[in-house]
């Protein structure tokens, strides 16, 4: 738990908003109570008033796509660098001997470096682990989930792998994960593991939100995905989607057409997949990138998260937006 709560404010004064206005703003507890003309509110004690003079207030940061049982590991394992099947070998590797204990200890650092930057919610996928006991990053996150509440919204998902069974899968939703995810273009039949994914989710009656089709040349599912959830009442989306980004135009379309028909979200990770992706093209390399431009053309619910911070999947990473941005 960290020892330093959040010191109540009453007042900030000054502050630029993202249209350019120059505001005061009054607070009542944890909620806007007054937008005001800079130098118009009331004053407020000096220690409940915090001075953003020349500083770009906005609301804080959610990541909707986050690893904390991977992050900060790239030091321990120091991994080859290369392409996401050489990522996941070295972090399969390294995982047998992990402990939750040294799981919530990194999980528990990053988040605190998150929130130290201002992102107050994340979603964070937490895998089911292939040797040992399988729960421990489980355990270990939904522990870190309870010590940070009230300071960080976490939502966990459970990435199961296609070789994970049912009752794995069962069993984290059991212990606390929200949501169930996975790796279905993966798999060696990835439409029968998109199928029971779903099928788990469907039977528990809670969201769904998959690694989707992270390769240039690979598996593509995410028509199918969308067609299967097409009424679902919780929320569905898809990470990476990378595949999309290379599509033919009219493939492409249809495509796109499905996933705006059933509101799927989709994440892209940019950081992550302009790292992992075209290992095997040094030259004209092709970028790790979602269809971003048609399906934000389309409609389609986007959003864009920093993925894996540190460890083999992206070496790089501070936890944080940007620095504090001055406006004048
Ligand atoms: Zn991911």
């Amino acid at each position: 738990m960290p020892d330093t709560l959040p010191r109540p404010l009453r007042l900030l004064r000054g502050a630029t908003l993202a249209d350019g206005r120059v505001v005061d703003v009054e607070l009542d507890g944890d909620r806007v109570s007054a937008v005001l003309p800079s130098g118009s509110a009331a004053p407020a004690a000096a220690d409940e008033t915090l001075e953003l003079d020349g500083f770009l207030l906005i609301t804080a940061p959610a990541e909707p796509h986050a690893h904390f049982d991977k992050a900060l590991s790239y030091d321990l394992i120091r991994p080859p660098q290369g392409d996401l099947v050489r990522a996941i070998e070295s972090w399969k590797a390294y995982s047998a001997e992990m402990t939750a204990e040294g799981i919530a200890d990194r999980a528990r650092a990053v988040a605190l470096r998150l929130l130290a930057h201002g992102t107050t919610a994340v979603r964070c996928h937490v895998d089911l682990l292939s040797t040992g006991d399988p729960m421990r990053a489980v355990d270990a996150l939904v522990r870190v989930r309870e010590e940070l509440a009230g300071l960080m919204d976490l939502e966990l998902v459970a990435l199961a792998g296609w070789q994970a069974p049912d009752r794995h899968v069962e069993e984290a939703l059991d212990r606390g994960i929200d949501l169930v995810g996975g790796a279905p273009h993966l798999a060696p039949d990835p439409s029968a593991d998109l199928r029971r994914l779903l099928a788990i989710a469907e039977r528990r009656g809670v969201g769904v939100d998959l690694h989707a089709d992270e390769s240039l040349d690979g598996a593509d599912t995410l028509a199918e995905y969308a067609r299967l959830v097409r009424d679902w009442p919780v929320t569905t989306s898809a990470g990476h989607c990378v595949r999309l980004g290379v599509l033919e135009a009219a493939k492409l379309d249809a495509v796109i057409a499905e996933i705006r028909a059933s509101d799927l979200g989709i994440i892209s990770l940019p950081i992550t997949n302009l790292y992992l992706q075209g290992w095997e093209r040094p030259v004209a390399t092709p970028r790790g990138l979602t269809a971003l431009r048609a399906l934000l053309d389309a409609g389609v619910r986007v959003a864009a998260g920093a993925d894996n911070i540190r460890d083999p999947f992206n070496p790089v990473g501070r936890g944080m937006r940007s620095r504090r941005l001055r406006c004048s």
